[in-house]
């Protein structure tokens, strides 16, 4: 069987041809816009084309954006005040903290003073415990992470008893896709930068995620025949036929999978794409909660 590509950056537009005919419906309605707040400390420039793209991003669904940009020695009373007054703003449904912040600032008590039903990130330590437990439930779930799930659902219609493998166990990827696979009833073993024999526990996966920014560490003889792949690493690799010089590669060894795989996400056009559209829905279900 050829292998299936996963298209993540049309299954992410379809997503937000959807999410754009549900604001339009809203203000039809005579309901409130969906707002989102980004805050950004400090100059960092990664940070400022991930924050453009998230207003852009706002701007072609028909939602409102609102954008703060605070000089990088900004003291914590300061940030935790602004967020205070867009916890309170009714014109604001999500609030998302550009990270990372300057190692100046606490980034869990930042994170902290978001109210939990604005954040659209789904970092706040609350929102990650009740993603951890059985029988609670988050307000937001982590955007990557929830694109991560969002992939697997358009090619299995269950992941119940899977054995699901998660390279990298990081805040804002590993970990809460892990946590999300559990929900989904998978089996799921987590590895890291310790993990031994690593690609013998990669050969047991049913599905494997890969988010540890190593360009193209895992092989093809790792995977197991008929696996799902999905890619979640975007690394920049020297290549000088490129007029930039560079392009961007998964953590996965592309070509060389595909001949394992049963279905795989490419790098880009993969898991990237669908990071956005989730913080769009995530706007979008916070300020339905908010505003109905
Ligand atoms: P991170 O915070 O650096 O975490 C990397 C994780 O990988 C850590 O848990 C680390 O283990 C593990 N790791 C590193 N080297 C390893 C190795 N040789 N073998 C096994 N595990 C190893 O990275 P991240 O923020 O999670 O991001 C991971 C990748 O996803 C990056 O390429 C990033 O650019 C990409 N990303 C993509 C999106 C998207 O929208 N598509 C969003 C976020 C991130 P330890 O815990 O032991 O250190």
């Amino acid at each position: 069987m050829p292998v299936q590509i996963i298209d993540g950056k049309s299954i992410a537009e379809s997503l937000r041809a959807e999410i754009n005919n549900q604001v339009a419906e809203r203000t039809a309605n005579g309901l409130r816009i969906p707002g989102l707040a980004t805050i950004q400390v400090g100059e960092d420039p990664a940070s400022q084309v991930y924050v453009r793209s998230k207003h852009r991003a706002c701007e072609d669904v028909g939602m409102k954006s609102f954008g703060f940009n605070l000089p990088a020695d900004t003291p914590l009373k300061k940030l935790e005040s602004l967020i205070g007054e867009l916890n309170l703003d009714k014109n604001v449904h999500g609030i998302l903290v550009q990270l990372p912040l300057p190692k100046s600032l606490d980034e869990e008590k930042v994170l902290s003073s978001i109210a939990l039903e604005k954040d659209v990130d789904g970092f706040h330590p609350v929102n990650i415990g009740r993603l951890a437990q059985k029988g609670r439930e988050p307000y937001a779930v982590p955007c990557t992470p929830a694109g991560v799930i969002y992939l697997l659902r358009t090619i299995m219609p269950s992941l119940e008893g899977k054995h699901a493998v998660v390279l990298g166990r990081s805040n804002i990827v590993g970990m809460p896709v892990a946590l999300l696979l559990l929900r989904e009833n998978a089996t799921v073993t987590i590895c890291h930068s310790k993990t031994s024999n690593l690609s013998s526990v990669v050969h047991e996966a049913d599905i494997l995620v890969a988010a540890i920014g190593r360009p193209e560490m895992v092989r093809g003889d790792w995977i197991k025949p008929g696996a799902v792949v999905i890619d979640v690493g975007i690394n920049r690799i020297e290549d000088i036929t490129r007029k930039r010089g560079y392009r961007l590669v998964g953590d996965v060894a592309f070509e060389e999978v595909c001949d394992f795989a049963s279905a795989i996400t490419p790098v880009p056009g993969g898991v990237g794409p669908m990071t956005i559209a989730m913080l769009l829905q995530n706007t979008l279900t916070a300020a339905e909660r908010l505003d109905h």
